[in-house]
């Protein structure tokens, strides 16, 4: 579909949700921001899409609960109209092992991580069914495929929306709906400068090399993606090539999910 589409990007005032936000922007979409930010940030952000031709709105609201999913789908609705591309992107990290996992971060991470991403769908799914044309792409991560130690909730909320994007695709391929999942391996951004910092501290090397620590543990091609090639892709899915992809869950990750 080549005309303008209504766009929200959850998480979008940062990192990989703010690259996917100025890409759509950029190929004349109207996007809806989205994040915890303050009323100052959210206006520059506005500031950087005035000079794309698609209109652009901001929300605030917090996704962890289905009242904040709500009040994102309403404040959604009121700025760029009914949205026919849904990117669930808002996520947390947290790390600990499970034996020490505080239930506070569980609970946080399932419910930003995962289980906004069903109650946006379940909220838009009905409009894009009657238009008979919609996209879902979720944010999940290469922990959708794989684990690492000390991510108990991140790898269960990815794999568990790994699960919905699949479920989602198979009951709405019948309607011009795709659903589909980007795994990111490391993407740099806010989310794992603490990852880098610790190896950084318990290592003694500088924060360059604990980077390089990190990313080389766990991909042979050891290089972070740009949160722009993720962009990319999610547009690409959203084109008229990528009409029958779907359910699919994609990595971008270096080969990390090869081996
Ligand atoms: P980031 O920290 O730069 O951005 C996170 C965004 O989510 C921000 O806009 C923030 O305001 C928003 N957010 C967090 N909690 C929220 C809440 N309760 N309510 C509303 N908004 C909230 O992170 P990022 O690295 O750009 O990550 C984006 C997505 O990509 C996440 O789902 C993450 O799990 C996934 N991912 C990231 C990487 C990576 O290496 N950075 C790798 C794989 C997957």
């Amino acid at each position: 579909q080549n005309q303008p589409h209504a766009v929200l990007v959850t998480g979008s005032t940062s990192g990989i949700g703010l690259a996917i936000a100025h890409c759509f922007g950029r190929a004349g979409h109207h996007v809806m921001l989205h994040g915890l930010a303050d009323a100052e940030t959210a206006s520059m952000l506005l500031d950087e899409f005035s000079g794309y031709s698609g209109g652009a709105g901001f929300s605030s609201a917090d996704i962890a609960s289905e009242a904040g999913c709500a009040q994102l789908v309403e404040e959604t609705r009121e700025a760029i109209g009914n949205p026919s591309v849904l990117i669930n992107n808002a996520g947390i990290q947290f790390t600990a092992p499970a034996h020490e996992f505080p239930a506070d971060k569980w609970q946080q991470i399932l419910a930003i991580n995962l289980s906004s991403a069903f109650f946006l769908s379940r909220d838009l799914l009905p409009a894009m069914r009657a238009a008979s044309w919609g996209r879902i792409i979720n944010i999940a991560s290469v922990h959708g495929l794989v684990a690492s130690e000390h991510k108990a909730a991140y790898c269960a909320a990815k794999h568990g929306l790994i699960g919905l994007t699949k479920v989602v695709a198979l009951e709405n391929a019948d309607a011009g709906i795709t659903a589909n999942a980007i795994c990111p391996g490391w993407v740099e951004t806010p989310l794992i400068q603490p990852q880098i910092e610790k190896i950084a501290r318990e290592q003694q090397v500088d924060l360059d090399a604990a980077r390089a620590l990190l990313v080389g543990a766990k991909q042979p091609l050891a290089k972070t993606t740009n949160p722009e090639a993720i962009a990319e892709l999610a547009l690409y899915l959203c084109g008229n090539f990528a009409g029958t992809i779907t359910g699919a869950a994609l990595p971008v990750d270096g080969g990390w999910s090869a081996q």
